[in-house]
C-alpha cells in the first residue's frame, strides 16, 4: 500500500467529514442499527430498509435486521452492553417514598427520600403536583466524570502541543487560509499536510486518537455518550488545529471493526497507529440520498472482484491510504442487500479532481475514479451484499456527533455574542441592554440547550439499548439548524464587525452550512423522523 499519510482533512464537521473546528471521529461507538441515510461519512440519506406491511405496520425488512441486542452482543469494549444495566430501571407506577436519593435532592432534602403518603398528605412544602408522574427510572443529567477528565486532558493537551503550532503557522488560520492551505490544483500543501499529521503522532500518544474504538483494537473505549460530550467541547473554541487530535474522517472508525485478523493488521492496526488514512466512498455523482441506488458495481472474476465506478465528495479523498469504497455485487438499483465494501488501496484508484468547497478547511473533499479496479477476495470488509448494512449500523452515533459539534459551535458563537453585547455601545448605552439583541441572545441560549440535551438523550437512549433513530435525527436536524442560526444571530450582533474577515464569525457562517447537507440533509432526517412516528 502506498501510504499518502495524513488525517482527515480539517474541514468543517470532523464529526463527520474532517473538521478544522471539533476533533471527534466521524464514526459512532454505537451499534446502532442500520437506518435510512448513510454511515459516518456517507450521506446518511438514503432510502430507510423499513417499509409497510400490508395491516400499515413497519415491517422490518433489512437485509442485516438483526435482532438489536445481537447486535450489542456482538459489540466489543464500550459497544458492549453491560451485563448489569448501568441505570438501574424502576418499575413504572411504585408509590412515592420507596426510593432513597441523594440527600441534595428537591424532595425530602431532609430525610434522604421522596415524601411519604403522609407528608403529600400534609405537606409541609408545596407538593409537585406532577411528582407522581415523574418517570421512576432515574435518569442523570451530570456529565460523566470520564467526559470531565477528558475535556480536561484535551485543554491541556491543546494548549501544550497545538496551540504552539497553530502560533507559528498563521497563515493556515488568518483571514487568507484557503489561498495557504491548498496548491494550484487545490490540494493541501505539504507544509500544512505535517502539521497535521505532527498533531496525529502526538495525538496517539496521548491516547487521544481513536479513543472511541473500543479496547481490544487499541482505542480508548470511550462510551456515544462521553465522545459526544468531548466532541461538543471541541468544537466550542475558534477554528484550529484541533482537528486532527481524533483524526476526523480519515481517522478509526468503527466500520472498520468488521475486519478479518488480516485484514486488522493491514488496515485497522497501522490505522489506529495513525500511520495510515482512510476514506468513506460512498457517494456517487447521481446517488447521495440514495446511495443504494449506486451505478458503481463488482464483479466476480475467479478469485478477484472488478470494481468499476466513481465516488463523489469523498472526505480525506485526496490523502487517504485505501477507501471503504461500496459497490453493488448483486441484486437491483434500490436493493439494500447486495452492496459490498471493499478496503481498496489508493494506488489503485484515481483522484479524478479536489473539489472546492464553502467554509470547510480546503482541498478535503475529492472525486474518486475506479476503472477496473481488481481486489481480492481479502479485501471484502464484512460479508459479500452486505456492505450497506455494516456502513449504516454506524450511522446514529455520526448524527450524534454531528449534533455535538453543531452545539459547541453554537455555545462558542453565542459567547462571542454576548462578550460584544456588553462591550459595544450605542446611543450611550451597550447593546445587550437593548431588547432587540438581548432576545436574540436569550432565544439562540435557549436553543442551545435543546439541542445539547436532545442530542445527550439521543446518546443516552442508544447506551441503553433503546431504539433512537427518531431522535439521533431530531437530534442532527436541529443541530444543524442551530449552528446556522448561531452564526447568523453573532454576526447580526456584532454588526459589520461580524461581516469581515477580522473575527471567525464569517467563517463559521460559510462552515456551518454544510452541517444541513451531510450525514443526511435536512429534508431525509425529517423523512426519519416522520417514518418512526407514522
Ligand atoms: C462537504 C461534504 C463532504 C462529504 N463527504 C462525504 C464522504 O466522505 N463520503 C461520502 O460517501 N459522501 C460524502 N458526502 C456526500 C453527502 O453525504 C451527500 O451530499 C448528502 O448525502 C446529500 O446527497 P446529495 O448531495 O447527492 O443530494 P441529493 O440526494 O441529490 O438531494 C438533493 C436535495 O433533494 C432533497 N431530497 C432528496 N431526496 C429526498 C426525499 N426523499 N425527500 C425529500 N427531499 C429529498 C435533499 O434533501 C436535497 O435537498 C459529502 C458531502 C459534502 C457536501
Amino acid at each position: 500500500m502506498v501510504r499518502r499519510g495524513g488525517p482527515g482533512c480539517l474541514s468543517k464537521s470532523d464529526a463527520a467529514y474532517g473538521s478544522d473546528r471539533t476533533a471527534a471521529s466521524e464514526s459512532t461507538t454505537s451499534k446502532a442499527p442500520p437506518d435510512e441515510g448513510r454511515s459516518a461519512f456517507g450521506p446518511g440519506g438514503n432510502e430507510s430498509p423499513e417499509t409497510l406491511d400490508e395491516g400499515g405496520r413497519r415491517e422490518d425488512r433489512r437485509p442485516e435486521a438483526e435482532d438489536r441486542s445481537e447486535l450489542c452482543s456482538r459489540a466489543e469494549g464500550p459497544l458492549a452492553r453491560s451485563a448489569e444495566p448501568e441505570i438501574p430501571r424502576y418499575p413504572r407506577v411504585q408509590r412515592l417514598g420507596a426510593f432513597e436519593v441523594p440527600p441534595d435532592t428537591v424532595y425530602g432534602a431532609e430525610t434522604g427520600s421522596f415524601p411519604s403518603v403522609e407528608q403529600e398528605a400534609h405537606p409541609i412544602r408545596h407538593p409537585n403536583p406532577y411528582v407522581r408522574t415523574l418517570p421512576l427510572r432515574r435518569m442523570d443529567f451530570s456529565e460523566p466524570s470520564e467526559a470531565t477528565q477528558i475535556r480536561k486532558a484535551l485543554d491541556d493537551f491543546i494548549e501544550r502541543e497545538v496551540e504552539p503550532l497553530e502560533r507559528e503557522h498563521p497563515e493556515f488560520l488568518g483571514e487568507d487560509y484557503q489561498r495557504h492551505i491548498v496548491d494550484d490544483d487545490h490540494y493541501q500543501v505539504p507544509e500544512y499536510r505535517d502539521v497535521v499529521e505532527t498533531i496525529r503522532r502526538k495525538s496517539v500518544e496521548a491516547g487521544f486518537y481513536g479513543m472511541d474504538m473500543p479496547e481490544e483494537v487499541g482505542g480508548g473505549g470511550v462510551d456515544l455518550l462521553t465522545t459526544a460530550i468531548v466532541t461538543e467541547h471541541l468544537a466550542d473554541r475558534p477554528p484550529g488545529f484541533h482537528s486532527a487530535i481524533m483524526g476526523g474522517a480519515g481517522g478509526p472508525t468503527p466500520i472498520l471493526l468488521a475486519c478479518t485478523e488480516d485484514q486488522r493488521e493491514e488496515y485497522l492496526d497501522p490505522l489506529m497507529d495513525g500511520e495510515i488514512t482512510t476514506c468513506f466512498a460512498l457517494t456517487e455523482p447521481d446517488h447521495g440520498s440514495d446511495p443504494h441506488y449506486m451505478d458503481a458495481t463488482a464483479e466476480k472474476d475467479g478469485d478477484e472482484w472488478v470494481i468499476n465506478g466513481e465516488k463523489y465528495w469523498i472526505t480525506n479523498g485526496p490523502y487517504a491510504d485505501f477507501a471503504m469504497t461500496f459497490a453493488r455485487t448483486s441484486g437491483e438499483k434500490g436493493d439494500y442487500g447486495g452492496i459490498t465494501c471493499f478496503l481498496v488501496d489508493s494506488e489503485q484508484y484515481e483522484v479524478e479532481k479536489v473539489h472546492r468547497t464553502m467554509g470547510l478547511t480546503p482541498g478535503g473533499q475529492a472525486q474518486l475514479r475506479f476503472d477496473d479496479v481488481r481486489v481480492g477476495e481479502d479485501e471484502v470488509l464484512g460479508e459479500v451484499d452486505d456492505g450497506f448494512g455494516t456502513a449504516m449500523s454506524w450511522i446514529g452515533g455520526g448524527r450524534i456527533k454531528i449534533a455535538a459539534n453543531a452545539v459547541g459551535t453554537a455555545q462558542h458563537l453565542l459567547d462571542m455574542a454576548v462578550e460584544y453585547a456588553r462591550d459595544r455601545e450605542t446611543f450611550g448605552k451597550p447593546i445587550g441592554h437593548r431588547q432587540g439583541v438581548s432576545f436574540q441572545i436569550a432565544d439562540l441560549a435557549t436553543e442551545i440547550e435543546q439541542v445539547r440535551w436532545l442530542y445527550r438523550y439521543a446518546a443516552w437512549k442508544i447506551q441503553n439499548d433503546e431504539r433512537a433513530r427518531k431522535e439521533e435525527s431530531m437530534a442532527k436536524l436541529r443541530g444543524a439548524e442551530l449552528a446556522n442560526h448561531a452564526a447568523d444571530v453573532a454576526m447580526q450582533v456584532y454588526g459589520g464587525a461580524g461581516f469581515m474577515k477580522d473575527t471567525p464569525i464569517e467563517r463559521e457562517y460559510r462552515s456551518a452550512r454544510v452541517l444541513r447537507i451531510f450525514e443526511g440533509t435536512d429534508e431525509i432526517q425529517r423523512r426519519t423522523i416522520a417514518r418512526e412516528l407514522i
